[in-house]
């Protein structure tokens, strides 16, 4: 069996085959090791190559003297710089005894066979031969990637005792290539779930983001982590979302989970990780503003979550400081789980709250959620098309434009800075939104002057 390269990034390969080629001359076994082999096979695009070799980390600092950063060197791996490219060159080794369920506390160097077997799934064992492209499969990897399998190499229950996040790369994997987890490895994820709280919440944060934006159904993800147990070792708050029942004339679909998993599902693959979490929290205020009973007004009896969306938004703030996203995502997420409820009324705004809406930082992808929020609910598409249609009517001019008058303006006019200057500039910006103002002269009326 051979791998063909030819499908990737060209220069990548090359500068990857250039290390090989220059290891293999100075005696050395190297090979492509790993996930690049398994996406090559796949006819997926590589991110980058990673070299296994016989070649110990001291030698390979000395044969790529000058161009080598040692960040890996206790666990055996030497970054190589190449071009405008970095390569991963790691010895082949063996983990010893490991430490927390995450780290090997020694390694010991050997050959290729070993190494693969200390990698965690059999899809992720192979080699391949760096110019001839031959594959090497010590852990029947191949047939495993032909049958769409994720398997542990060896005993899945020690694999995940050893290295507790293996679990959720298990889940990434399955979801992400849309393959199956075989019965073993799957029992030793359910029967572990609990250990993967001993990860640091940095790792588990990553592996969920890339599953809730590169899987094609998220969804698959979702109820592979609320199944085994793990989501309610580093998000409870989500699982709270099963079973959480909405009123069946505005929600056909289902209960809340089913709701969040059907909106993720129906964006393509790769999501913007905004919108991503953006969908997996825009209701994460529903369980705890539960209610069944006659409306205050109308006296309709059914199921209602009274103000969820403002609910969400600190809730959202607090779950994703905890899982420790970057404020600056943090905040988009807010924007979206805040104002997700906003285009129902889009036709009954006034032209400056409208505006206010469409100059959103994170409009597009507010649009998205909506679109998918109707689609996944009563289908009514009609609030989320005149949003559209507006939003469009604002493309070749921004929704929120630069204020006319600003404070210097006034000054020239005659008046003195202070809070009522403060009040007037946002009547008057209020009334150019509205399209009331549209020229200096028409704002100088408006203040009576
Ligand atoms: P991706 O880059 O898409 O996440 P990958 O399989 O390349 O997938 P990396 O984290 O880049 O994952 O790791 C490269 C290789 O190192 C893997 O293919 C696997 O062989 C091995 N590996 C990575 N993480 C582990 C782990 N936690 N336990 C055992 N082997 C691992
Ligand atoms: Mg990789």
């Amino acid at each position: 069996m051979k791998v063909n390269f030819d499908k990737s990034n060209q220069d990548l390969v090359a500068a990857a085959r250039k290390v090989a080629q220059s290891l293999q001359e100075a005696g050395y076994e190297a090979l492509f090791a790993g996930g690049c082999v398994r996406d090559a096979l796949c006819g997926r695009a590589l991110k980058d190559v990673d070299i296994a070799t016989s070649a110990l980390p001291e030698q390979v600092e000395q044969l790529f003297a000058g161009r080598t950063v040692s960040i890996g060197k206790s666990f055996g791996v030497i970054l190589v710089l190449e071009g405008k490219y970095q390569f991963d060159v790691a010895s082949f080794r063996s983990d010893g005894a490991y430490v927390n369920g995450r780290h090997p506390e020694k390694i010991h160097f050997c050959c290729a066979e070993e190494d693969s077997l200390r990698r965690d799934f059999t899809i992720n064992g192979l080699f391949s031969e760096p110019h001839s492209g031959r594959v090497i499969d010590y852990v029947g990897g191949l047939d495993d990637l032909k049958r769409g399998v994720v398997r542990a190499i060896g005993c899945a229950q020690d694999r995940f005792e050893e290295d507790s996040l293996r679990m959720l790369r298990a889940v990434r994997f399955a979801s992400v290539m849309q393959f199956e987890i075989e019965q073993e490895t799957w029992q030793a994820v359910c029967r572990m779930s609990s250990k993967i709280s001993r990860v640091s919440i940095e790792r588990i944060t990553n592996e969920v983001v890339r599953m809730i934006c590169e899987a094609p159904k998220p969804s698959i993800a979702l109820n592979m982590l609320r199944e085994s147990g793990m989501l309610a070792e580093f998000l409870p708050e989500v699982l709270s979302l099963y079973g959480v029942a909405q009123p069946p004339q505005f929600h056909p679909e289902g209960d809340v989970w089913t709701h969040t998993c059907m909106m993720l599902d129906g964006v393509e693959a790769p999501r913007d990780p905004i919108l991503a979490l953006g969908i997996l929290f825009h209701d994460i205020g529903k369980p705890s503003t539960y209610s069944y009973g006659p409306h205050p007004k109308s006296g309709e009896v059914r199921i209602r979550f009274m103000g969820h969306a403002d609910v969400g938004v600190p809730m959202t703030g607090k779950i994703l400081t905890r899982l420790k996203l970057p404020n600056a995502l943090i905040d988009a997420v807010k924007e979206l789980v805040g104002h997700h409820m906003r285009f129902i009324d889009a036709q009954k705004m006034r032209k400056s709250t409208l505006r206010r809406l469409l100059g959103l930082e994170n409009i597009d992808n507010l649009l998205i959620l909506n679109k998918q929020d109707t689609l996944c609910s009563n289908g009514d598409l009609s609030g989320w098309e005149f949003l559209v249609d507006q939003y469009n009517g604002f493309q070749s001019e921004p929704a929120l434009p630069p204020p006319l008058v600003n404070g210097k303006t006034l000054m020239q006019w005659g008046m003195k800075p202070g809070p009522k200057m403060g009040k007037l500039l946002k009547k008057l910006y209020n009334a150019q939104l509205e399209g009331d103002i549209s020229s200096l002269e028409e704002a100088k009326k408006f203040c009576g002057m």
